[in-house]
């Protein structure tokens, strides 16, 4: 009890010192929440204040990005990158270009990246960054200049055993191109390990665009496992159309689910005879067109236009667009219309009270820092190929891919048993998170 009223009183100190940043103070209060167990068993975290500092990150950036659109006007954006936790390894994570970005945004990411990156297994460290820059209805060429211009700020504070970007939401291959172009210009260095989610013939990794929703599935599948279940016959529900929603569909159907709706900001599609991929990688990865358009390729689907997918009875949810899109009334929802699992491909995407539906309503739950870890991790199997100069091919990577999604199911479930809360992989995650950082965090001394 001493030890919960301690954790709290540190959550109110995040809050105070870290005002407006909700999204932030959310993310701190998951992982806060469940580490009051951690501290009776390590005393010594507690007097070496690491979740204290754990809060903290480790260096901040923010920077004017200036730019110049395809009419001569002058543009100006808000960068930042926020290098978080550098205890088991060089900063990592990705960047996010979209319009609602600001720090509070930025730093829940990173915070959320730190026990994401622990939970892979593998060295990196926790960092996030991005732009308010919104790429919907810009060209290539202002896209270009955009990116030139962020990059002509970040060189300076990133490297390959320093902190090293990748995408997110808004940034993909184009974006890591240009951004890579800059950065080899600037610095006169074929410097590989910078950045990752690199373009096939310039030193990037098979299975890396597939990657976060390939591994959100095999998480799901574990979990699914654990039940005697499996995703055979499972009417699946994935929202967005990005990236991570186009390849958990491949996978999906893979392993023999059926995604019957897919979303993006303007609606949601249902197919009842199952998404077709081509039809969606061509509509949103090639064309980048909006996917209510799917309906002109396939007359038996139907466009529900400012829809809630979360309306769409389901047996699997797979929320893969952004934070807070399941709320706790759309939880209730799909608990009622019959859902049995939820595999969050998406970073937080759903509310607090959104999750403790679904734990109290026995609905199996992969939280996103250990469900969408795929991305991040296959982003370290870039780095090591890049070290090593290498280039592997799509079965080998995607079988690492496959093993390392497997031992984060098996991290968290066994550090949910031992903390006593048997099939809670929110817990089991945060901890298991928590507990590696925290011990190299210790073994660094006091910086
Ligand atoms: N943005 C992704 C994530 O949320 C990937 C980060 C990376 O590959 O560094 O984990």
């Amino acid at each position: 009890m001493v030890m919960v009223e301690r954790v709290e009183a540190i959550y109110q100190d995040v809050v105070k010192r870290n005002p407006g940043e909700v999204e932030f103070h959310q993310a701190v209060k998951e992982v806060l929440d469940c580490l009051g167990p951690v501290l009776v068993k390590y005393p010594d975290f507690t007097e070496a204040k690491i979740i204290e500092r754990i809060c903290e990150p480790e260096r901040q950036t923010i920077f004017r990005v200036p730019w110049q659109d395809d009419r001569g006007q002058v543009q100006i954006n808000r960068g930042f990158r926020v290098q978080f936790n550098s205890a088991l390894g060089p900063y990592k994570g990705g960047l996010r270009f979209h319009p609602s970005v600001y720090l509070g945004i930025i730093k829940f990411l990173g915070f959320e990246q730190i026990f994401k990156n622990s939970l892979t297994g593998l060295p990196i460290g926790g960092a996030k960054g991005g732009s308010d820059f919104d790429p919907k209805g810009k060209s290539d060429n202002e896209v270009m200049r955009f990116c030139q211009s962020f990059m002509t700020e970040l060189w300076r504070i990133i490297g390959e055993h320093t902190d090293i970007p990748a995408g997110d939401i808004g940034v993909g291959g184009r974006e890591i191109g240009y951004l890579f172009g800059q950065y080899k210009r600037l610095t006169n260095k074929f410097e590989a390990g910078v950045l990752t989610g690199k373009g096939l013939v310039y030193g990037g990794s098979q299975v890396r665009t597939e990657a976060t929703g390939y591994g959100c599935t095999y998480f799901v599948e574990e979990m699914l496992k654990g039940k005697k279940n499996g995703f055979k016959g499972k009417k699946v529900v994935v929202s967005g159309s990005g990236n991570v929603a186009i390849y958990t569909l491949e996978k999906v159907h893979q392993l023999g689910g059926k995604v019957i709706a897919m979303s993006d900001s303007n609606g949601v599609i249902v197919d009842e005879k199952g998404c077709n991929i081509e039809t969606i990688r061509q509509l949103k990865e090639v064309e980048r067109r909006r996917i209510k358009d799917y309906c002109d390729y396939h007359r038996h689907a139907k466009f529900i236009h400012g829809g809630n997918i979360w309306d769409v009875p389901c047996d699997v949810a797979m929320p893969s667009a952004t934070q807070n899109e399941i709320t706790g009334k759309d939880a209730k929802k799909l608990v009622k219309n019959g859902c049995i699992a939820v595999g969050e491909g998406a970073n937080m995407p759903t509310t607090p009270d959104g999750v403790q539906v679904f734990l109290s309503g026995g609905v199996l739950f992969g939280p996103g820092k250990a469900a969408n870890a795929g991305g991040v991790a296959t982003s370290a199997l870039e780095m090591q190929q890049n070290a090593g100069r290498e280039a592997w091919g799509f079965e080998e990577t995607d079988a690492k891919l496959h093993q390392i999604m497997r031992n984060v199911y098996q991290l968290c479930s066994e550090a949910a048993d031992e903390f006593g809360s048997p099939g809670n992989f929110v817990v089991g995650a945060n901890i298991a998170g928590f507990i590696k950082v925290a011990r190299a965090m210790s073994a660094h001394g006091l910086v």
